[in-house]
């Protein structure tokens, strides 16, 4: 729900078994998301500036991560770090941040901690999605995941929810059923089209007025109107 470009996301990985989920709930949140596996390509992408965020393995062949770290910091690079460690022990993870990383995540992570840790980060650089987005008299609040109309706080179903943040960030624009399907439901299954019209409807009742915002294009998707009809 930014209004500019999607945040980029560095990960420099060489286990494929943790960089291939984690590159792929990154693209789900949205990010643009480039994928390294060895030290020295981990700090020529931190250094080219194209990244928002570097998601920084430590055991990396080529250069240690922490060496890529350091070597940021030493040619004058501010990029936002979050070291995955599988080190544990808090002399590494002082070692880490001594050597200029922001944040650290253990392994093995749970993907919801690693997303809300990058968040963060982006949102200290001032590159995160905005937190509070205002169409017409909704206003919804992803820091608490509060949602109101006209001031009048709704109270809506994490799926209802996850639902009309997708609407917002894609205000103006069609989201297919299918990007609905698989970013709310985690599905690629278009037999439960039934489940979204029937939080559609229960969606546009608890909006309110609002509701009218939300257009049905029959077989194809929906779309939010920044016009209240
Ligand atoms: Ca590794």
């Amino acid at each position: 729900m930014n209004g500019g470009r999607p945040a980029r996301v560095l990960v420099a990985e060489d286990d494929t078994e943790i960089s291939g989920p984690l590159v792929r709930a990154l693209q789900r949140e949205g990010y643009e998301v480039a994928l390294v596996s060895d030290g020295p390509t981990a700090l020529a992408g931190g250094m080219s500036g194209t990244a928002d965020l570097l998601v920084l393995d430590l055991g990396l062949p080529g250069m240690d991560g922490l060496d890529v770290c350091r070597a940021l910091r030493a040619r004058g690079s501010a990029l936002p770090v979050l070291v995955l460690t599988a080190r544990t022990g808090t002399g590494d993870l002082v070692v880490g941040l001594d050597a200029g990383a922001d944040d650290y995540v253990a392994k093995p992570f749970r993907l919801p901690e690693l997303l809300a840790r990058v968040r963060v980060q982006l949102r200290r650089a001032g590159t995160g999605p905005q937190d509070v987005v205002a169409v017409g008299s909704l206003v919804l609040d992803d820091r608490s995941r509060r949602v109101t109309v006209d001031g009048d706080e709704v109270v809506l179903t994490p799926k209802e929810y996850e639902l009309l943040r997708l609407l917002v960030q894609h205000v103006g624009e069609v989201v297919t059923r299918e990007v609905i399907m698989r970013e709310v439901w985690h599905t690629e299954w278009l037999g439960a089209t039934k489940t979204l019209d029937m939080h559609v409807s229960t969606l546009r009742r608890k909006l309110g007025d609002a509701g009218a915002m939300i257009t049905t294009l029959r077989g194809v998707g929906l779309r939010l109107e920044r016009r209240e009809v």
